[in-house]
């Protein structure tokens, strides 16, 4: 996607992949590579904030970021994750109520961006222990144990579950009792269909991966790594081109 539209912009950039083994060493990795901007994912957002000299107002809530570049010997940090999903859902703005499944990383940013933007976000998580940080900013929370079936418009798998294994992202009477009355059911895993989509998709629910999310985080990583010399519809329209190919 970046390279694409390093390219079709006729910009001076190369973004490449580098397995960071120890999340702790970001800064140091980051500088000795001599990068000018970097991506960040999973597991290292959260290392990523604490290695900033500076974050957005919106990446000091949620305490994660995805998106770095260096300005004046400083990291600064963003988090183009919640804005990008909601860019990506923009679709279905009639819809109101959402049940998060996860309370990792991705879950704490888009709940805190979507409630900020009027959607009504609650939250179920595998491990109850996780949910301190919602019950913190009032979300309602469950745990698998003291889910009570409920209607929701919408619901999105923020969990790693179906990512590399063929599970749910919670039991499957939870899963079958929240389908039944929901409308769209998004997962923000990209790349393939995951047991939770797959689902939906029998139960005949509007469902959404995560490629667009992947799309317009990427379209706002990329405005920080270039400081917004470039039209937002110019570089997505680069971007999309990397789906086509792969
Ligand atoms: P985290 O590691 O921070 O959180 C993972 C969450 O998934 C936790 O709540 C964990 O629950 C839950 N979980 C993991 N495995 C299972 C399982 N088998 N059953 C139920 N719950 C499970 O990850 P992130 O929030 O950073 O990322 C989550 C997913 O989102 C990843 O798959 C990633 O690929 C995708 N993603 C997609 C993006 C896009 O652009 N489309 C952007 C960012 C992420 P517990 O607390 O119990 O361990």
């Amino acid at each position: 996607m970046h390279n694409l539209a390093f390219k079709a912009l006729g910009y001076s950039g190369c973004y490449n992949r580098y397995l960071l083994e120890d999340g702790s060493k970001l800064k140091e990795s980051f500088l000795a590579l001599g990068l000018k901007g970097a991506n960040i994912t999973v597991p290292h957002k959260e290392e990523a904030f604490k290695a900033c000299d500076e974050v957005d107002d919106f990446a000091l809530k949620v305490g994660a970021v995805n998106t770095i570049i260096l300005k004046n010997n400083k990291l600064y940090g963003y988090n183009t994750d919640a804005s990008g999903f909601l860019e990506s859902i923009k679709e279905f703005r009639e819809f109101k109520k959402i049940l998060i499944l996860g309370a990792g990383g991705s879950a704490k940013a888009l709940s805190v961006l979507l409630r900020e933007s009027g959607y009504e976000v609650e939250i179920i998580n595998r491990s109850e222990s996780k949910l301190s940080y919602f019950k913190d900013l009032n979300f309602k929370t469950y745990s698998f144990e003291t889910f009570e079936a409920k209607k929701f418009d919408i619901i999105i798998n923020t969990t790693s579950a179906g990512l590399q294994d063929n599970a749910l992202p919670a039991p499957f009477e939870i899963v079958t009792s929240l389908l039944k009355d929901a409308f769209v059911c998004i997962d923000i895993i990209y790349g393939k269909e995951t047991p939770f989509l797959r689902l939906a998709k029998e139960q005949k629910k509007i469902t959404k991966d995560g490629s667009d999310m992947l799309l317009y985080q990427g379209v706002k990583a990329f405005e920080h790594f270039t400081q917004y010399q470039f039209n937002n519809e110019e570089i997505t329209k680069a971007m999309k081109k990397a789906f086509i190919i792969s």
